[in-house]
């Protein structure tokens, strides 16, 4: 699975998958609305038992897959129903587990720019990681190469962090993510910190 983002990716296809990456198909999505443009990434982070890396909890979880006898913390998870478009791991491996056409289940209670439900109109990206690690070199390559033909293809107005989005409620990406690399892309960090106030909104499926 690497050395694949180290070359520019092509377009996301018509089909909403980006050819060459890695799948692992996720079933937690449903259909976006009709008519929504695609204009937000939201940037999430994960790690599974929390503070372990390189294990398959994470994919495990977002396939439904996740064993709660494995782990005491897993028992509390195992039945949620979440994903994402792609997962980066700590080597940079890039893998896509839902069509960028569909709505993957990763933020939650959310709002941007006064747009409630940002599960309609974004793409998920999980980077391994945890609130007190510094993110790897290679996720932060493999990451903007992700984000470049994202945005080649999409009407991408903001790339923000779940906890933009569900500010008080989700930490991640955390503190030990450094916005400034992605500083690069031109939208960052201005739409990060001029977020709004969050819509309050009832409970939607469940996010990652
Ligand atoms: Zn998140």
């Amino acid at each position: 699975m690497s050395g694949r983002q180290s070359a520019a990716l092509p377009l996301v296809g018509r089909d909403g998958w980006i050819e060459g990456v890695t799948r692992v198909e996720s079933p937690n999505h449903d259909g976006r609305p009709d008519g929504v443009p695609i204009s937000l990434i939201v940037i999430h982070s994960i790690s599974l038992p929390p503070g372990q890396f390189g294990g398959k909890a994470v994919l495990d979880l977002f396939t439904n897959r996740l064993d709660p006898e494995a782990h005491p913390y897993f028992v509390g998870i195992c039945n949620l129903r979440v994903s994402a478009h792609f997962l980066i791991a700590r080597d940079g491996s890039l893998i896509q587990l839902v069509s960028c056409l569909e709505r993957a289940w990763h933020a939650g209670v959310s709002s941007w720019n006064g747009q409630a439900r940002c599960n309609d109109f974004s793409l998920g990206i999980e980077v391994e990681g945890c609130d007190d690690t510094p993110f790897d070199d290679r996720q932060y390559a493999s990451l903007s190469g992700l984000i470049d033909a994202l945005r080649r293809s999409y009407p991408i107005r903001a790339i923000v962090g779940h906890s933009d989005v569900a500010p008080g409620r989700k930490t991640d990406p955390g503190p030990r993510f450094d916005w400034q690399r992605l500083g690069a892309f031109g939208l960052l960090p201005g739409n990060v910190r001029d977020r709004p106030a969050p819509c309050p909104i009832a409970a939607e499926p469940g996010e990652g």
